[in-house]
């Protein structure tokens, strides 16, 4: 039966365990969180395996985890009665990782302890935490369904290898034992474990038990009676209700704070979180969470996301991407509906009216919470831009139902303020229009300096006129798509006619004329000589210190845009 094989690991694995051994010391105990995840996990496929198979419970339906540690053995074990896994699962699972990008990630790494373990923190280390405070992990495990001598034994020091044999195992689900390191021993003691347990494990769904030892008898005396022994129990240690089932004002911060974590694995606190029972014409509870981190595939076009979707509590599936549109990818949360079936896949998400509802509702909210954050409080909102702004400003070519709102969340370098730093709403900037003003303007270039010191800023400058500064690479596409905010026209300042309107005076009109009678000659000389190369040589009083500028005429394409086909191949 036994079957010995030695597996290498993954290249990625081996690289992510020396680094968390080497930068995580300080944060030793999350491995406790991470395994209680997995296990919650696991209890939640099978429940929602059993909708459709009821015999995978096999008669044992109550879900839980349950931990223990073994003074004497140096041990901590895990264990659950959740889906299990197979030989190849096991193989796979605990022995790769299955995130693309894995590699690119490994690649950015610095060698700078402190910076690489806040990017490991981002990445997830999951499973292989286990290894921070043990010098072996076993693994025993079977998966539901399967029959008792189809169970698996893994095994590994943590280092280059580990084994897989094939061993029988009566319970079904996946009991983990860390043999912790040497100087770890301080795990293996219920107190310590304890108190981990209740910090990391209460917004946990299903219980996570902890024995406790029984009491002895006590014989009756003169003046008592007898107290008969009491066996021993598993107790449960955590509140074990979904937590956004429970009322908000009885879940505290810090709840929602591990909550996060454990489904985002993600190490830092949200930014912020928005948690929400619908009732009425839609059924649903939205939690909704804004990292205050990019994740580090946050530009991977293969990178999973989307929400954890549950129907009437029940767990039916990760990265649930129908529910956010793309510009909005960095949300965290869930939502658990009312409306849709149990048996609910992707595709018949695809195609569903609840599912447009859901959507369009968690849009707003999701908009409704940054427009609060930046209206409360804009250093943090200032924060969140400088991670997310640039997936935002995918949101007016995406979303053309909330483009306004969208703008509105914006932020642009401007001339108001001189900075680098984008910090000016277009709201801010309409409110500085000047008398007789009436569009936004704005200027595209390759860096904020060459924005900054365009000689098309110079007439606008005489007129104290602010211009928003753009230059990263999405802007020119965003401003193909944002042609409008609050009414006023957006305007490039490298366009051939500025159209400032009522903002030139009689004098400058009149001035201009002159100029163009007495340049005449001088004009047809510089168009012969450029020819074909331009389609237009004019006369202007918006320079005032540079000679000449090259203007994209009304209707083309902008220098930018040109630019950036280019780069495309085009
Ligand atoms: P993640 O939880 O982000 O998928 P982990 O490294 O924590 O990554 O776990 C890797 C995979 O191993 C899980 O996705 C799951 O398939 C499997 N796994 C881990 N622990 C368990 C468990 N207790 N029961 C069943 N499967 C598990
Ligand atoms: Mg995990």
């Amino acid at each position: 039966m036994s079957q010995q094989e030695t597996h290498g690991f993954q290249t990625e694995v081996k690289q992510l365990l020396h680094l968390m051994i080497h930068s995580l010391y300080s944060n030793k105990e999350i491995f406790l969180r991470e395994l209680v995840s997995n296990a919650a996990d696991a209890a939640d496929k099978l429940r929602y395996e059993a909708l459709t198979n009821n015999d995978l419970y096999e008669g044992d339906g109550e879900l839980r985890v349950r931990i223990s540690a073994d003074k004497e053995k140096g041990t901590v074990t895990i264990e659950d009665n959740g889906i299990g896994m197979t030989r190849d699962g096991v193989i796979e699972h605990l022995g790769t990782i299955a995130k693309s990008g894995t590699a690119d990630f490994f690649k950015n790494l610095s060698g700078d302890e402190s910076k690489d373990s806040q990017l490991i923190g981002q990445f997830g280390v999951g499973f292989y935490s286990a290894f921070i405070v043990a010098d072996r992990v076993t693994v025993r495990t079977r998966a539901a369904g399967h029959s008792a001598d189809e169970a698996v034994l893994w095994e590994s020091a943590g280092e280059g290898d580990f084994t897989v044999e094939t061993i029988s195992k009566q319970t079904r689900g996946t009991e983990i034992t860390l043999h912790l390191r040497e100087d770890e021993k301080e795990f293996a003691d219920d107190y310590r474990l304890r108190s981990i347990i209740t910090k990391y494990s209460d917004h946990i769904s299903v219980p996570v038990e902890m024995f406790e030892e029984g009491t002895p008898a006590v014989e009756a005396t003169e003046d008592t009676e007898a107290v008969p022994a009491t066996e021993g129990s598993w107790k449960p240690m955590n509140k074990a209700t979904a937590l956004w089932t429970r009322n908000k004002s009885d879940v505290s911060d810090e709840e929602y704070q591990e909550f996060y974590k454990h489904i985002s694995h993600d190490f830092a606190d949200p930014l912020l979180w928005s948690h929400n029972r619908v009732e009425g014409k839609q059924e649903y509870t939205s939690l909704l969470y804004i990292p205050a981190k990019a994740p580090w595939d946050l530009w991977n076009r293969d990178r999973k996301h989307g929400l954890k979707l549950f129907v009437q509590r029940v767990f039916v599936m990760d990265d649930a991407e129908q529910f956010m549109p793309s510009y909005l990818r960095f949300v965290q949360g869930l939502i658990d509906s009312n409306d849709l079936p149990l048996n609910v896949s992707r595709e018949i998400l695809q195609d569903n009216k609840v599912t447009t509802a859901l959507r369009t509702a968690v849009t707003k909210r999701v908009l409704g919470m940054l427009e609060k954050l930046a209206k409360n409080d804009a250093e943090k909102y200032q924060s969140f831009w400088t991670e997310f702004g640039q997936v935002l400003k995918e949101g007016p070519a995406e979303d053309f139902a909330n483009k306004e709102r969208v703008a509105g969340l914006l932020r642009f370098a401007s001339t108001h303020t001189g900075e680098a730093t984008a910090n000016v709403s277009l709201a801010d900037y309409v409110e500085r229009m000047k008398e007789g003003q009436s569009k936004i303007y704005y200027i595209v270039a390759d860096s904020h300096e060459a924005a900054a010191n365009s000689p098309h800023l110079e007439v606008l400058r005489k007129k104290d006129i602010e211009v928003l500064l753009m230059s990263e690479r999405i802007d020119e596409w965003l401003i193909n798509h944002l042609t409008e905010f609050d009414g006023k026209k957006l305007h490039s300042v490298t366009r051939g006619d500025l159209e400032l309107g009522e903002l030139e005076d009689a004098d400058e009109k009149e001035a201009q004329e002159k100029l163009q009678t007495e340049s005449e000659g001088l004009v047809k000389r510089v168009k012969d000589s450029l020819g074909d190369k331009v389609s237009e040589v004019k006369v202007t009083t918006r320079l005032t210190d540079t000679p000449a500028c090259v203007v994209a005429g009304e209707g083309e394409m902008s220098t930018q845009m040109i630019k950036l086909m280019q780069a495309a191949g085009q």
